[in-house]
């Protein structure tokens, strides 16, 4: 079969992988506007299930992903004029950069054709391919060529947010929220290497405006969003790499919907086909998890459009859930300045409760978690947890390199 991947991301070039491994006669040509090892954003988190399904689809990635990650335990609340409080969990983290590094060096080793720096026009300008997969990106120009087809919505949400790196290494996971003249202004961050971590910082449009952010460039933005940050920061510099690598500035969170992701020969995949707001920290995930499930149903040997069907009904219902939990979560933080006033520990309650549907036990173990010595027996018990899960992981897979 000739496969034309649009777009190198991690659904273009897991894709292209698990193509090739289930079919070496595959020809496999992954089409990528940026030059090799450019792309945008920091670090990415991911948990133990992305860790399993790896591990079951391509043990060799895997390793990699897995050997490469950084791993952190817990969420830390900071918030001005509150106690510090703490979430049970743990979870890894990995930059941006090195997944693509090591996907599109297993890609290559597998014999994917990579072209860099080569920009899809769109569907009419492509190769011949008897399946053409849209991986381009939340923005796909692919989709967007037949938008009325795919009934692809794009909702914009009311917070903006910009995703920044910065050298200071946060110890774990950490959402800071910080109180201005103009209003409240918070971060999301976690390390992902010994050098650096992932700092997304979001704000409603008010006090983005009264703050002055939607008329600063790149580095002055930075200097204001480290003063007001100064306390977390510890002294190191945030990094808009808006200049060198793709970065996109400021931006409103778009949640793309699609009524149906074939178009003849061709499929949408990964954020072309639905997007899954950051605070959820699934994106990637489930852009890997639908190249798992598109070169399945490839590989079942039914004709295309079975196979196509097949794929969108698997990831339709599998996603559900994780874009209830992800719109519930957006429209927590659109209201972030409402919660505000809760002392501390209803606060990161809430906070760590944003669908709603916790039962009341949740509650109890938060309130009596926050001392040192529950939290590190809490922790100890989870890391029991995570050490498990990578035994099995490896005695299921004992023979990966
Ligand atoms: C602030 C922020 C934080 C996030 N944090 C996390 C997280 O912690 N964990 C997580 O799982 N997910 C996270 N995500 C989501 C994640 O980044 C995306 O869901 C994921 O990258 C989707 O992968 P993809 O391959 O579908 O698209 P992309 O990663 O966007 O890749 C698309 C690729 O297509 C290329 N392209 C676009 N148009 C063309 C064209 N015309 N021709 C050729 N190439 C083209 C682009 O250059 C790009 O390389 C975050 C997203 C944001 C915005």
């Amino acid at each position: 079969m000739r496969i034309t991947c649009v777009g190198g991301g991690p659904a273009g070039l897991y894709f292209a992988v698990l193509a090739k491994l289930a079919d070496p006669g595959h020809q496999i040509t992954v089409l990528e506007r940026n030059p090799e090892g450019v792309t945008y954003g920091w670090g990415v988190v991911f948990w133990d299930d992305l860790l399993d399904d790896l591990f079951r689809y391509d043990p060799v990635s895997a390793r990699r992903i897995w050997e490469a990650a950084y791993k952190w335990d817990e969420y830390e609340v900071r918030c001005t004029g509150k106690d510090v409080t703490h979430l049970p969990g743990y979870g890894y983290s990995l930059g941006r950069h090195r997944l693509l590094d090591i996907l599109s060096e297993r890609a290559a080793e597998l014999g994917v054709d990579l072209r860099y720096q080569t920009e899809s026009a769109g569907r009419p300008v492509l190769p011949p391919a008897d399946l053409v997969v849209a991986c381009d990106g939340a923005g796909s120009r692919l989709r967007d060529q037949a938008a009325e087809h795919f009934g692809a919505e794009v909702e914009t949400g009311r917070n903006k947010y910009i995703w920044l790196g910065t050298p200071r290494v946060f110890r774990t996971f950490t959402f800071g929220f910080e109180r201005t003249h103009a209003g409240w202004i918070w971060y999301h961050a976690y390390p992902f290497s010994r050098d650096a971590s992932t700092f997304i910082v979001e704000c409603t449009p008010e006090t983005w405006t009264a703050l002055q952010l939607d008329r600063l460039d790149a580095a002055t933005g930075c200097a204001r969003l480290q003063n007001i940050f100064a306390k977390h920061l510890a002294g190191q510099p945030l990094i808009d790499h808006r200049a060198t690598s793709g970065g996109t500035g400021w931006m409103n969170f778009r949640r793309v919907t699609n009524r149906r992701w074939d178009h003849g020969v061709v499929a949408l995949l990964g954020d072309a086909a639905h997007t899954t707001h950051f605070a959820i920290g699934s994106g990637t995930k489930l852009a890997m998890q639908d190249a798992m499930a598109l070169s399945d149903a490839l590989a079942a040997g039914e004709d295309l459009p079975v196979a196509l069907e097949r794929y969108e009904h698997r990831r339709r219902s599998a996603l559900a859930p994780l874009q209830r939990a992800a719109l519930a979560s957006s429209t927590w933080f659109e209201r972030m300045p409402s919660y505000a006033d809760l002392p501390a520990k209803q606060f990161s309650y809430a906070l760590s409760n944003r669908r709603g549907d916790y039962p009341l036990w949740r509650y109890v173990l938060h309130v009596t978690t926050q001392t040192a010595v529950t939290r590190a027996m809490l922790r100890g018990a989870l890391a029991t947890r995570r050490r498990h899960r990578a035994r099995r992981r490896l005695s299921e897979r004992g023979t990966y390199g």
